[in-house]
C-alpha cells in the first residue's frame, strides 16, 4: 500500500461513493484534495522545538503573558473532517520569552496534524513548559467540530472547550483566574 499515491485513494473514495471519477467535475478532484490534505497536516514536516528555540530571549519580565483568540483550524483524527475555532494560550516567564509570532506559529504546528483537541492542547502546554521553564503556561481551545455539527451528533452550535494548566497556573487560584478572565472577556458564546 505505501506506494498508492493520495490521488489514487480519493479515485477509489469517489467510485465507492456511486461517483464517475471520469466526469468533468471530478476530474481534478483527486489532484485537489491531495494537495489539500497536505498543506493541511503540513504540521507533521515541522519541529515545534525548532520553531520556539529560533525566536528565545533572555528577559527579566515576570507577568503573564497572553496570546488571546488566535484562530486555527485542525481536522479530528477520528473523521478526518475539521475542527475549528480560538486558540488562548498563556504563561508567566521566569527568565525566557519567546517572540509572540512563535506562539501563533506553535499553535499551527499543532493544528496542522489529524488531531485531537484534547491532546493538541496538552502539546501546546507542555512543549511551551520544557523549552521555555517558565513559571507556568495555560492553554485553553474552543472549537467547534464538523463530525458533531455535520453529522447531527450532541447539540448544534455545541462548543468543545479544552484547557491544560501547569506549573503556576495549576497550583495558583488566582492566575489561573487571571488567564481565564481574560480568554473569557468579549466570549459571545
Ligand atoms: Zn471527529
Amino acid at each position: 500500500m505505501a506506494d498508492v499515491r493520495i490521488e489514487d485513494a480519493v479515485q477509489i473514495i469517489l467510485r465507492q461513493l456511486g461517483e464517475n471519477p471520469e466526469r468533468e467535475g471530478l476530474l481534478k478532484t483527486p489532484h485537489r484534495v491531495a494537495r489539500a490534505l497536505e498543506y493541511l497536516t503540513k504540521g507533521y514536516e515541522e519541529d515545534p522545538k525548532t520553531v520556539i528555540n529560533g525566536a528565545l530571549f533572555t528577559e527579566d519580565y515576570s507577568e503573564m503573558i497572553v496570546l488571546k483568540d488566535l484562530d486555527f483550524f485542525s481536522m479530528c483524527e477520528h473523521h478526518i473532517l475539521p475542527f475549528f475555532g480560538k486558540a488562548n494560550v498563556a504563561y508567566i516567564p521566569k527568565h525566557r520569552i519567546v517572540g509572540i509570532s512563535k506562539l501563533a506559529r506553535l499553535v499551527e504546528v499543532f493544528a496542522r496534524r489529524l488531531q485531537v483537541q484534547e491532546r493538541m492542547t496538552t502539546q501546546i502546554a507542555n512543549i511551551l513548559m520544557d523549552e521555555l521553564d517558565p513559571l507556568g503556561v495555560g492553554v485553553v481551545l474552543r472549537a467547534e467540530h464538523l463530525c458533531m455539527r455535520m453529522r447531527g451528533v450532541e447539540k448544534q452550535n455545541s462548543i468543545v472547550v479544552t484547557s491544560a494548566m501547569l506549573g503556576s497556573f495549576r497550583t495558583h487560584q488566582e492566575t489561573r483566574q487571571e488567564f481565564m478572565t481574560l480568554v473569557n472577556s468579549g466570549q459571545v458564546r
